[in-house]
């Protein structure tokens, strides 16, 4: 899953960008609404938090030019404690939820997960195929109760497919969801990670469909003869 931080307190994106990369997102930052608002325009993100005051544009017009626009990723507004008009504003704006600042990262990383499971048609934390477990609290993978060790590109990669369990996944949209901007970007990488993944797994859930991407879906029952 790839995010956007858009926030102008050069130490609270600092720390909002560390903090989702460590549970495991890509992340891209902007430091004013102008940059923040065409990131969101071209690239497409899985969730983007948006600060409501920023130079150049406010986070509020960022918003409704987006939604003006079709765009429909989920954002979640940071506004200021005692600023409830921001609030009713950033809602009306296309807002999907929204956290008051001073807040704590912890509920920051909750309420993304909330969105991102929302946005993705997933009822609870743990998604399940097979005897694959991924808890995205933890960025735990469990593989018939037996955990298993994945770098962070192999969790994300996993992540987003069972996010999208059912769903055949181009390479391209891997690329797009699996990187932050600066990453050296190649297609072909993806199979060496898919391959990668497969091995550490040691199930088969991920299925290659030729010409299309990837599919995650849960082994096929062995027929019985
Ligand atoms: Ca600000």
């Amino acid at each position: 899953m790839r995010l956007l931080v858009i926030e102008d307190d050069r130490d609270l994106n600092r720390q909002l960008v560390t903090a989702l990369e460590n549970a495991g997102y890509a992340v891209d930052r902007a430091f004013d609404g102008e940059d923040g608002h065409f990131l969101g325009d071209t690239e497409p993100y899985d969730g983007i938090i948006l600060d409501i005051g920023l130079p150049k544009m406010d986070g509020i017009t960022v918003l409704e030019k987006w939604r003006a626009d079709g765009r429909k990723m989920p954002v979640l507004i940071l506004t200021a404690r005692d600023r409830w008009s921001d609030k009713v504003q950033g809602f009306d704006a296309g807002a999907d939820d929204y956290v008051a600042k001073p807040f704590h990262m912890e509920e920051i990383l909750a309420r993304l997960r909330a969105l991102l499971r929302r946005a993705t048609g997933h009822a609870k934390n743990e998604l399940t195929c097979g005897p694959v477990i991924v808890d995205t609290r933890s960025s735990r993978v469990v593989v018939d109760g037996n955990a298993v060790k994945l770098t962070s590109h192999e969790y994300r990669l996993l992540s987003y497919l069972m996010h999208h369990q059912g769903r055949v996944v181009s390479r391209t949209e891997l690329v797009e969801h699996l990187y932050d901007q600066d990453f050296d970007r190649d297609s072909n990488t993806i199979e060496v990670f898919v391959g990668r993944l497969r091995k550490k797994l040691g199930v088969e859930i991920i299925q290659t469909v030729r010409g299309l991407g990837y599919l995650a879906a849960p082994p096929e029952p062995v027929k019985a003869r």
